[in-house]
């Protein structure tokens, strides 16, 4: 079967091939093309040595992981060409000790992850599929390579790297390789946080991240032990047909799969458990339970090294989750003003997939969240003033006049408030005039 290779990667293939040595595409490439998905990256392995591998391609070769046998050919993102090895043993549950190169190809497919993920393709359409890889690909199955637990045990990322494939791809996870990953996934403490983050943001924004979340909230709880309480908590409320997990895990799914957005559902109801009150009627509340959620997520985010920017929206997104929506221009542009433009669509794409996951009879919020967002596109495409740089007057307009320091600042917004709320137009007469009368 032969692969659409790119044009850059047969020529490596070739290469390796004419100066004597076994040159084959694997891994995730060799998985995404059988499928029918566009493959991201492209692995090679050779039985060249790395060395060889790295005169060949000289000057275009980089050695990138010398000591693993990985030599990066080709600018850009480059093609990451790694001689066959054999993973000697593993003392810190991520990495081998030591590699050694093996003539062998089946050899260098035992040491991979996932059978599907062990699949090697020549130039010439040859495959070796020593793990049935092919089967368990066609069947939609992630198995581990030879024995699960000791699989995991050697590197527990392998834990994540199953529960990312499962939610991008939609495939089942075979008994066996899952019972090990439950037994293994205390292992993960053994893991940076970055790499969990990577990994876990993967998992998120896969399409069946439903499945991932219901099925393994003991795998995730080992690095978020902030959503086990949430797991099988009854919310005792009309408007929830789910416990707290079930609601996070359906509106995370609904939200389009973008990081923060994903990121802000997993975290948002977080807060529950820790602030249920049940009322004479038996309904249950959470008052002010998103506070809480917002310093759980804080905890969480920076445990998980979340970049900055992320983080800010993230926790804007959990805050305001819950926040009523009134449906006018003005809290349109007071929403703007508070949010800016990107940060407000977001707001409402979580609002949207929270509500999804909500009882049915309450989805007709979806309605509300539409007026508002069509109000929010007339506001916008109007051209009305919600932000200091639309106002009509400068600083220096207001320096002119007398204004000094940060003076000149709470002026502005006080303009800028009249503006937004209606009393005043966004006219530079009209609000240098009022700026004489109530603020000099
Ligand atoms: P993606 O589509 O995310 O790139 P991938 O399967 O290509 O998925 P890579 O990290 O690019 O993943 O790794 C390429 C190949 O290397 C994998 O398909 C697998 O064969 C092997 N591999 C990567 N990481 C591991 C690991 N931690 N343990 C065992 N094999 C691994
Ligand atoms: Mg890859």
């Amino acid at each position: 079967m032969v692969l659409p290779l790119p044009e850059h990667v047969g020529e490596i293939l070739r290469r390796l091939e004419a100066a004597g040595h076994e040159a084959w595409c694997v891994g995730g490439a060799v998985r995404d093309a059988l499928l029918g998905r566009e493959p991201g990256d492209w692995d090679v392995t050779t039985s060249a040595p790395p060395e060889a591998v790295l005169s060949l391609f000289a000057p275009h070769a980089l050695p990138t992981g010398l000591r693993h046998g990985t030599v990066t050919v080709g600018g850009g993102r480059g093609v990451e060409v790694t001689t066959f090895r054999r993973d000697g043993t593993y003392r810190d549950h991520r990495r081998p000790d030591h590699v050694e190169f093996t003539p062998s190809l089946t050899e260098d497919l035992a040491r991979r992850d996932f059978t599907v993920n062990a699949m090697a393709v020549s130039l010439r359409g040859e495959v070796s599929d020593p793990f049935h890889g092919r089967e368990d690909l066609s069947a939609g199955l992630l198995r581990a390579v030879g024995n699960p637990d000791r699989r995991f045990e050697e590197d527990a990322l392998r834990i994540l790297r199953g529960l990312r494939f499962a939610s991008r791809l939609g495939f089942a996870i075979e008994p066996d390789t899952a019972a090990a990953i439950r037994r293994g996934a205390p292992l993960l403490r053994h893991i940076a946080p970055e790499r969990i983050r990577e990994e876990l943001t993967g998992i998120l924004c896969g399409e069946h991240v439903l499945e991932v979340l219901l099925d393994y909230p003991g795998v995730l709880g080992v690095f978020l032990p902030e959503i086990l309480p949430c797991v099988g908590f009854d919310q005792h409320s009309v408007y929830h047909c789910h416990d707290v997990w079930t609601h996070t895990a359906h509106a995370a799914a609904a939200a389009p799969p973008l990081p923060v957005l994903r990121y802000a559902l997993l975290l948002h109801d977080l807060g529950k458990p820790g602030t249920f009150s049940l009322d004479e009627e038996g309904r249950g509340h959470f008052y002010g339970h998103w506070r809480r959620s917002v310093s759980l997520a804080e905890t969480i985010l920076d445990r998980l090294r979340m970049d900055n920017q992320s983080r800010r929206t993230i926790l804007t997104l959990v805050e305001r989750h819950d926040a009523p929506l009134t449906l006018s221009e003005k809290s349109v542009r007071r929403a703007l003003a508070r949010y800016g433009e990107s940060t407000l669509r977001l707001l409402l794409a979580v609002k949207r997939a929270d509500n999804l996951a909500q009882a049915e009879p309450y989805r007709d919020r979806q309605q509300l969240i539409g007026q508002w967002e069509d109000m929010l596109e007339r506001v916008l495409r109007s051209g009305e003033c919600f932000s200091l740089s639309q106002l009509a007057v400068r600083g220096n307009d207001l320096t002119a006049l007398g204004l000094r320091g940060p003076g000149v600042g709470a002026a502005l917004r006080e303009l800028l408030e009249q503006v937004i709320d209606g009393r005043l137009p966004n006219e530079r007469g009209i609000l240098l005039e009022y700026a004489k009368e109530k603020l000099l």
